[in-house]
């Protein structure tokens, strides 16, 4: 491997952001990494900047997604819960009131029922003609 800017002279080492071979000449060593040149150590901190800034972020939507799931939940419990009680201490009370909607409903539907059959032609005009044509042949 040799230097990428000196290609007559052995690398000594490789950029810690770009990973290009550099020689004991075009070596910076900052921060106690080697790097290519002071712009790539620059744009090096930056990404990684910037990589960790993306991380922190991500973990801190996660832990509130995880907060706000968590709170839905207790509310829905709570709301189940409390339905449940006031269920259970009324049931015989809604039960009634079911019991009464159901007939309701049962009687509408009969009713429906009904109105259509009324509504159906029992003896078309139609039906009489074709049968007296029928009658004649
Ligand atoms: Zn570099
Ligand atoms: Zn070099």
């Amino acid at each position: 491997m040799v230097c990428l800017k000196h290609p007559d002279r052995e690398a000594v080492a490789v950029c810690a952001a770009c990973r290009k071979p550099v020689c004991g000449e075009c070596l910076q060593n900052i921060d106690g990494a080697n790097y290519c040149s002071e712009e790539c150590y620059r744009r090096g901190t930056a990404s990684k900047a910037r990589a960790d800034g993306v991380i922190r972020r991500g973990k801190k939507s996660d832990a509130l997604l995880r907060r706000r799931i968590l709170i839905w939940f207790i509310i829905l419990l709570l709301l189940a819960g409390s339905g449940w009680f006031i269920y259970s201490k009324n049931q015989k009370k809604i039960d009634r009131k079911l019991r009464n909607v159901a007939k309701t409903v049962k009687k509408g539907a009969g009713k429906a029922i009904n109105a259509g059959k009324g509504a159906m032609p029992q003896d078309s005009k139609y039906k009489r003609e074709r049968e007296a044509m029928v009658d004649q042949q």
